[in-house]
């Protein structure tokens, strides 16, 4: 890269194109910048070996990271939540309006299998809807200035003098303690964009701009980070999502069937409802086949107690610390009241007795055993 830009800084004539010349370098010279940024903190990063993984998943913070050109993905956001109200748009005139709609006026047999598919499909759309706006605007967590884990509060309040950030006397701290008192303490990382601490979980997100509480991933359909306290939400938008195209794509079969047969025979059949038709079956099928994947990744992820940035730091593991068992793995992101479980809501008891939903403390194996 500086040789680049020491050619692009090279001497240009005096003449009238002087400024056009330096104006073309700063540029491109930005440009580069933004592209391959310098590690200038490599260093830093480096003493911290345990947490190096880590910081290399982190959106933005690896030179070779190609997520450095995540923040174009800001924009690319708010045009995909535009794609998500054309397909909802294009399958509701499709299932209803098309298809079963007309169905419910004729009575008998023919409005009651209408009523068994329109009462579910409107059931599952608002249950969607709902959590959609909950994954878009609720905040997935962020980290309060100058945070401090609690055990190290607690030294401070005792009068050591040891620096927090400081990870080379932290470590040899640690390294005088047993495995599971060292499974107990929170792994805590520094970010050097945000200038604070990083409680455990947490991952800098470059689209953000900040760090995000038990980072997921940053998703482009909801325009957010999914994190500590909106992943339940992007969980059940997900359910909910591939549940009903599933319900649309069994709904539309015989009408994509019926019709592809009105038009090889040019019968009744409107080209408009035949192009709706047809468009809303392929996304539903194709959409539904992509989100299957999603749904048992997902799944998979809820019931070990993993993030998708941690899959790759708990094959490494000889035994992934956060695994508290299924049943209370899945408390840690979905609460304890089974009656709040399928909708997108938490209740005050659930936010004040799990700290996981907070972001900032969890639990790990040794805890539930002491
Ligand atoms: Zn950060
Ligand atoms: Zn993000």
């Amino acid at each position: 890269m500086s040789q680049a830009s020491a050619k692009l800084r090279s001497p240009s004539p005096t003449s009238c194109s002087a400024w056009g010349s330096r104006l073309a370098t700063k540029l491109a010279a930005e440009i580069l910048k933004r592209l391959f940024p310098a590690p200038t903190r490599r260093g830093l990063l480096g003493r911290r070996n345990h947490h190096q993984f880590v910081s290399a998943m982190d959106c933005g913070q690896t030179p070779a990271n190609p997520f450095h050109l995540c923040s174009g993905l800001r924009a690319l956001g708010y045009l995909m939540i535009l794609m998500v109200a054309a397909i909802i748009g294009v399958t509701y005139y499709a299932v209803v309006i098309v298809a079963w709609g007309p169905r419910l006026l004729r009575g008998g047999l023919s409005s009651a299998l209408a009523l068994l598919v329109l009462g579910p499909f409107h059931l599952l759309l608002v249950l969607l809807l709902w959590s959609y706006f909950m994954v878009v605007f609720r905040d997935p967590g962020k980290v309060p200035i100058n945070w401090r884990p609690a055990f190290d509060e607690e030294t401070l309040e005792m009068g050591s003098s040891v620096p927090l950030s400081d990870s080379v006397a932290h470590e040899s701290r640690l390294s005088t303690e047993s495995s599971s008192e060292l499974e107990r303490r929170p792994n805590i990382g520094y970010c050097n964009i945000c200038q604070n601490n990083k409680p455990p979980r947490s991952h800098h997100c470059s689209v953000c701009q900040r760090c995000v509480l038990k980072m997921d991933h940053h998703c482009v359909w909801v325009v957010n980070c999914v994190g500590a306290r909106n992943y339940k939400f992007f969980l059940l938008f997900l359910l909910y999502t591939f549940l009903e195209m599933a319900l649309d794509t069994l709904a539309l079969l015989p009408h994509f069937i019926t019709f592809f047969g009105d038009a090889v025979n040019h019968t009744t059949s409107s080209t408009q409802n035949l192009a709706v038709t047809f468009i809303a079956f392929v996304l539903n099928l194709a959409l539904l086949l992509s989100l299957l994947c999603f749904v048992v990744m997902h799944t998979s992820l809820v019931l070990s107690n993993t993030t998708t940035i941690e899959v790759y730091e708990k094959k490494k593991a000889v035994a992934w610390k956060y695994d508290l068992g299924r049943r209370k793995n899945f408390e840690q992101v979905f609460g304890s009241k089974k009656i709040l479980w399928f909708l997108p809501i938490f209740s005050k008891e659930d936010l004040e007795n799990i700290p996981a939903l907070g972001g900032l403390d969890f639990p790990t194996h040794s805890d539930v055993e002491a």
